[in-house]
């Protein structure tokens, strides 16, 4: 099988990665890739948000199988293209991408087929929203309806800071994003991760995580695209997980097939668990960055068959197997990041590392220049480990970051303390 990876990013390494080791993958091209993945796969230069070039790009190498990695070419359109031009396709259309490119559509969904979410009211214009928050109170989380990178969002402890982020929303700080207001109300217990595969139809959960978005150590600091993941969540036990696939999963899929557009890929459900109870956070309808990096260390190149499986919507044939293991990623970023930070500067020692099925550092971030990696975005690096204990994976993953030689970039030194 010829398959073409679409994305850059330590997900789209692990991907490779995990696909790579699958007998049925032939020829294997991820496009535009980084140094890293380029150990495993062969990279193209492509615009991955053109459905053209991608198109194209795919008849012309005979691509067999693509997987599409972010969100932002699915919430296009890429996929659409490309299954018109007959291409199998792991990744959902651009009415499914709805269920994490507009947040008032999730909450429709949610309403539509009873499932467990936060009280919310969407609002276009500034002065409704405000009497709103002002009927409710605070704290009250208020967000920009479409993508915003992880930015839309403002959980505000005070009535001021829910009013504030109502104007600058408005102001058009995400433009189109924030054409419409989502305002929720807060939800408090433990935050978790839960994916699941669908094929339109069938669902196959594949794991679970927990991440930690701030940037300083005991979570503290801004928040960031995510410095670190592990899997399992323990707080995602059997029966949670049992209760979350017939509340909220199985009729979110329901719903999308019935309104006759199926949701296919990955369905990444952001939860809220409190005294046993799970609540939908968000949808997103692609794999977490850096959650992805440990699923993939525990899931292996049975990856490629799920994925596949799920494209071709045989879904139901397929089990996942399960080793009884954990699995760590602990992001290294740039000094400065989440704010400004250097590019370019040298990652060296990257030859000398310990990798193998137990521990591998995923790059997120970089480029190679005159045979030399270098570090080209905020998050860089992802060292991941995995072993029979939680404890077993942190100490491969701090192992492997412990061995690079990289004065530019600093990480957390506590993920997974909860779980510890
Ligand atoms: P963006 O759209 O900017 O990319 P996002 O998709 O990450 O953001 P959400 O996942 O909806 O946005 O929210 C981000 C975080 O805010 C959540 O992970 C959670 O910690 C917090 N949050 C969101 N909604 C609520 C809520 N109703 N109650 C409590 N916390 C919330």
């Amino acid at each position: 099988m010829n398959i073409l990876i679409l994305g850059s990013g330590g997900r789209e390494h692990a991907l490779a990665w995990a696909i790579r080791q699958n007998p049925k993958c032939d020829r294997l091209i991820v496009a535009p890739g980084n140094a890293g993945i380029r150990d495993v796969a062969e990279c193209a230069s492509l615009d991955i948000m053109s459905r053209a070039a991608v198109t194209e790009f795919a008849q012309e190498n005979a691509i067999d199988f693509v997987v599409i990695g972010p969100e932002a070419p699915l919430a296009a359109g890429v996929s659409d293209a490309l299954r018109a031009a007959g291409m199998l396709v792991f990744g959902p259309s651009q009415a499914a991408a709805q269920l994490e490119a507009s947040k008032a559509f999730t909450k429709e969904i949610c309403e539509a087929c009873g499932a467990p979410t936060a009280a919310w009211a969407r609002f276009s214009d500034a002065a409704a929203a405000k009497d709103y928050i002002r009927a409710e109170g605070a704290p009250i989380v208020v967000k920009a309806d479409g993508l915003a990178a992880g930015k839309g969002v403002v959980v505000a402890e005070t009535e001021e800071q829910a009013l504030d982020a109502v104007e600058m929303i408005f102001d058009g700080a995400f433009g189109d994003a924030g054409a419409e207001v989502v305002i929720e109300e807060f939800m408090s217990g433990e935050e978790a991760s839960f994916f699941v595969l669908s094929d339109g139809t069938n669902c196959l959960p594949i794991g679970t995580a927990q991440d930690h978005k701030r940037v300083g150590a005991g979570d503290t600091g801004p928040n960031t695209g995510g410095m670190g993941a592990y899997s399992p969540a323990p707080v995602l036990t059997d029966a949670i997980q049992q209760q979350v696939m017939e509340r909220i999963i199985r009729p979110t899929v329901a719903e999308m097939a019935a309104r006759g557009t199926p949701f296919q890929g990955v369905l990444y459900a952001g939860l809220m668990i409190a005294d046993g109870q799970a609540r939908l956070v968000e949808y997103n309808v692609r794999f977490g960055d850096p959650e992805c990096q440990a699923l993939m260390m525990r899931l292996g190149a049975q990856v490629l068959d799920l994925l596949h499986a799920c494209a071709e919507a045989r879904l139901a044939e397929m089990t996942v197997n399960w080793a009884e293991d954990h699995a760590m990623t602990v992001v290294m970023a740039a000094n400065g990041y989440p704010g400004a930070y250097q590019k370019g500067s040298e990652i060296r020692a990257l030859d000398r590392l310990p990798e193998g099925s137990f521990q591998m550092l995923f790059h997120a971030g970089t480029d190679e220049r005159d045979g030399r990696v270098v570090a080209t975005g905020g998050r860089v690096l992802a060292a991941t480990g995995r072993g029979a204990t939680l404890a077993e994976a942190h100490q491969r993953a701090y192992g492997l970051i412990d061995a690079i030689d990289w004065p530019e970039g600093f990480c957390r030194r506590d993920i997974g303390w909860r779980a510890l």
